[in-house]
């Protein structure tokens, strides 16, 4: 322990009392009582026999020095006088004792020898300079201001009675006193700067061990209980159980916590343990609980072992235990390494993530964890980023005990000591497996075509901009593929979609590898593809892709054991020449594939400018249909069915009409698809079952009873919400008709798909007494057992069989084939188109049931059809 820290503890301060008025003498005076603070300290500090040695001398010396002063100036004014004698005879006897003290100093405990010494200095202080020297001065002083001895001596004995007398007392008691309680005083004040040393010196390693944990140093008067704390913003020396006296706030342990640090508190006192440590909650000043650590060493006992005094620290480490808590619980795996990129601690979640455990991994590099996904540069990239800005997020694929890799999202920081230097890296990281998968559906979902993979529409016009970014920045044009298969339809009927689907991924592979890799090709939906041909050097390019693929689909497809023909017709469109904008664009590709389809299929098409009027005039139409329900321009036609056998008319099919107000009349074939696309056949279909059963009504009542209407169906109005079953249900009662006076006319299509409730449908028909008509009948994979499942009345040839029926042809074949087919399935045969006599003959000789065709009637107004009735029945 260094000195300079004990010089400034002075048990005998110099105090005004000791002033005796007379410089000289109090000089001498001051010099005494440093000597007698220097005799308390050597017994503060337990001091070697040699420095007493000194001390004694030094006495002597002031002694002999001071007395031969003092007696000079008494000796001045007093000559002779009995005071002066006494006091000369106190010199004589401080020498004495002196002498006397230094040789009973030998052999006899040194702190026995300065308690003696001091002993005797406070009281030759109390008795000889307090007062006799005091006094003696006072008398000189009046003398020199011209006072006679006796009025002097009269002024001092005054001077000196009342006040003084009290402070001799009070000193003789402090300095009685020196040897116990000022130098037990003396002696833990020096024990506490020691403690207080090694505690900043322990507090810094605790430091180190607890980062910024501690807060406090507190010492504890143990047999007064008085704790003092260096610091306290926690405010907790409470480890005997009750609160002690405290500055600042009262704390309080938790419930739960006292009696485990009665318990640690008492194994410490009674030795069992070295230190008092223990971590418990703490009531807050603000009303929260904090976690305290509290540790400390009981640091002096008493002869009978019962602690005096226990010095220790406290810290809250409430966020520490948070943090813990955090770390234990986190489902986030955390590991944390060394300056040397060492594994030091993991937590459970890792153990959980990676499936090592903490003793797999500690001493280990982190790279354990790393799969073989990710190249150098990557590893490279993410230092470079720690070390610079001390952190780095991300997502890395990392490999699973088992082998197995799975993606993390980790968070890398660095952590510096204070000079700046790694000490330790700090990870944490979870397993993305099921946001990536999730991610990864909703962009496929989004951007995907779930049957081939392929980008969908909206990624299709993602990429076109893209294509348009490109072509603006190289000068280079590039050209949208407008893909639509011919007859994919009739596969999905004839062999079902599970095969339909088989085939479009066949397609998919097949457009693939006829085109580059900086191509795209795109699945619009159903049947229809794009393909975008980046950057064309040469115009033929485009030619040539285009025949490739039609040639590539034009092969069999094999799905399982069927096979399957289709073709595709293509429209192409090329950027910037045919429109500015993608979306434009892709109406163009549209049309020119919609007119490759009618010019015959199986082909090509550019976008032309005709095609624009054409698209136009189709978009006009679209436009236009919403309207013409509301003006009235629709109208229903009826062209009879005759029997071939009697002649006699017993049915007519309606067939729509438009007059278009500025176009004229506008064919079905036209505007039925249009109004299809659009949605718009649902109002329209109901429009004309409405004027059908307005119309047989009427005919009803002016007694035309054996009339019976055949009325066309879009596949559309059966798959609606709005079924036409309903409708007609509702007509019927509307009307007083019975069932057997509407025909249902639906196309194969309707059927191949088989929904079930198209099934329920076609069931209730019948149920009403309905009878069906299968359309356009040989266009589509036509099958018989269809026929037989759905119960069909009727089935119309179609008129393409019809138009260039010869003898012999194989028109011909097929038509007799047909009839005796659906003959056997009690089918009945409508042919449709019947144009001369040869015609009729051929099919009339084939047994065929009704004939319709220009040859009888053409479709004709409701007005018109009412006249063929009449004369039809005034005849029959
Ligand atoms: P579809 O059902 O095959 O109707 C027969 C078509 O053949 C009618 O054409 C008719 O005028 C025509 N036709 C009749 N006899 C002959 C003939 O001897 N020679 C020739 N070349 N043609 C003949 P239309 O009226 O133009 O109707 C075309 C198509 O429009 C119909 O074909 C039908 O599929 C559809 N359609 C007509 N009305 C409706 C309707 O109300 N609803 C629905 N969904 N479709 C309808
Ligand atoms: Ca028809
Ligand atoms: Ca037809």
């Amino acid at each position: 322990m260094d000195r300079d820290s004990l010089t400034d503890l002075k048990i005998f301060p110099w105090d005004v009392n000791f002033d005796t008025g007379i410089d000289l003498i109090d000089e001498q005076h001051k010099k005494l009582v440093d000597i007698l603070n220097e005799l308390a300290l050597h017994l503060a500090n337990r001091s070697k026999p040699k420095a007493l040695q000194d001390i004694f001398d030094q006495l002597s010396d002031y002694a002999n020095y001071h007395f031969k002063c003092e007696e000079e100036i008494w000796n001045k004014h007093l000559q002779g006088d009995d005071w002066l004698t006494s006091h000369e005879a106190t010199h004589d006897s401080f020498l004495k004792s002196v002498t006397e003290l230094q040789n009973n100093a030998e052999g006899r405990p040194l702190e026995d020898v300065i308690n003696d010494a001091v002993s005797f200095l406070t009281h030759w202080l109390a008795y000889h300079i307090l007062d006799t020297d005091k006094r003696m001065a006072k008398v000189v002083l009046g003398i020199e201001q011209g006072l006679s001895m006796e009025q002097s001596k009269a002024g001092a004995d005054e001077a000196m009675a009342g006040s003084m007398q009290v402070i001799i007392n009070t000193i003789l008691t402090m300095y009685s006193s020196l040897s116990d309680r000022t130098l037990t005083l003396m002696r833990e004040r020096a024990l506490r700067l020691e403690a207080e040393k090694a505690l900043r010196y322990s507090e810094e390693r605790w430091q180190f061990i607890l980062q910024t944990d501690i807060e406090g140093i507190w010492e504890w008067d143990m047999e007064k209980d008085i704790a003092n704390f260096s610091a306290d913003d926690i405010g907790l020396l409470n480890i005997s159980g009750k609160v002690p006296e405290h500055p600042v706030q009262n704390p309080k342990i938790h419930p739960d916590d006292i009696e485990r640090v009665q318990q640690d508190y008492e194994d410490h006192v009674s030795g069992k343990t070295p230190f008092f440590s223990n971590k418990h909650r703490v009531l807050h000043s603000e009303g929260n609980w904090s976690w305290v650590l509290t540790r400390g060493k009981i640091i002096s006992r008493d002869e009978h072992n019962k602690p005096l005094r226990m010095i220790g620290t406290h810290a809250d480490i409430t966020r520490r235990e948070l943090a813990t808590m955090i770390y234990d619980n986190t489902n986030e795996a955390i590991f944390i390494t060394d300056s040397n990129n060492k594994i030091i601690n993991a937590n459970q979640a890792f153990t959980h993530i990676t499936g090592y455990s903490l003793s797999d991994v500690i001493g280990r590099s982190p790279s354990l964890l790393s799969s073989s996904k990710h190249d150098e540069p990557f590893y490279q990239n993410m230092w470079e980023s720690l070390l610079k800005e001390g952190c780095w997020n991300g997502e890395i694929w990392n490999k699973h005990a088992n082998g197995t890799t799975y993606p993390a999202a980790i968070s890398i920081s660095v952590i510096r000591d204070h000079q700046g230097n790694i000490d330790h890296h700090f990870a944490v990281f979870s397993d993305i497996t099921e946001k990536k998968q999730t991610e990864e559906m909703l962009f496929d979902q989004a951007y995907k075509d779930i049957l081939t993979g392929l980008p969908n529409r909206r990624m299709c016009l993602q990429r076109l901009e893209q294509s348009m970014l490109t072509s603006k920045r190289s000068k280079l044009a590039f050209a949208v593929l407008y893909i639509d298969l011919d007859h994919f339809k009739e596969v999905n009927d004839s062999f079902g979609h599970t095969k339909g689907d088989q085939l479009l991924i066949e397609v998919a592979s097949r457009i693939k590898s006829r085109i580059r890799d900086t191509d795209t090709l795109c699945r619009l939906g159903g049947d229809e593809f794009t393909v975008i041909i980046n950057e064309i050097h040469e115009a033929q390019v485009v030619e040539r892709v285009a025949q490739n693929i039609i040639d590539a689909i034009k092969k069999p497809f094999l799905l399982d054991t069927d096979k399957a023909y289709v073709s595709c017709s293509i429209g192409i469109t090329l950027y910037p020449e045919d429109a500015s904008d993608i979306t434009t664009l892709l109406k163009n590709a549209d049309q020119a594939m919609y007119m490759a389809k009618k010019t015959g299929r199986d082909g090509f098409r550019y976008f032309t400018p005709a095609m624009q009027h054409d698209l136009e005039y189709r978009q006009g139409i679209k436009n236009e249909l919403h309207t013409a329900l509301i003006n009235n321009e629709f109208e229903v036609y009826y062209q009879p069915l005759v029997n071939f056998s009697t002649g006699t008319i017993e049915k007519a099919e309606a067939l729509l009409r438009w007059f278009h107000p500025v176009r004229g009349a506008i064919s079905p074939e036209e505007f039925i698809p249009i109004a299809e696309e659009s949605g718009l056949i649902i109002e329209i279909g109901t429009w004309v079952y409405r004027q059908v059963f307005a119309q047989l009504a009427s005919w009803q009542q002016a007694g035309l009873q054996n009339i019976r209407i055949c009325v066309n169906n879009s596949p559309a109005q059966f798959r609606s919400d709005k079924r036409p079953t309903k409708l007609i249900k509702e007509l019927l009662v509307e009307y007083q008709l019975p069932g057997e006076k509407l025909i249902v006319e639906i196309t194969e299509g309707l059927l191949m798909h088989s929904e079930q409730h198209v099934h329920e449908q076609l069931l209730e028909l019948r149920n009403m007494g309905i009878e069906v008509a299968l359309d356009d009948f040989g266009t589509g994979y036509s099958s018989l057992s269809y026929l037989k499942q759905f119960d069909i009345d009727y089935i119309k040839i179609d008129q393409s069989f019809v138009q260039n029926l010869k003898r012999g042809s194989q028109d011909a074949a097929l038509c007799e084939a047909m009839t005796a087919m659906a003959h056997k399935l009690d089918i009945m045969v409508v042919t449709e188109g019947v144009e001369n006599e040869e015609q009729r003959d051929i099919l009339s000789g084939m047994g065929c049931d009704f004939a319709q065709g220009f040859l009888y009637h053409h479709p004709m107004s409701a007005k018109e059809m009412t006249k063929v009735l009449i004369s039809a029945s005034a005849s029959g």
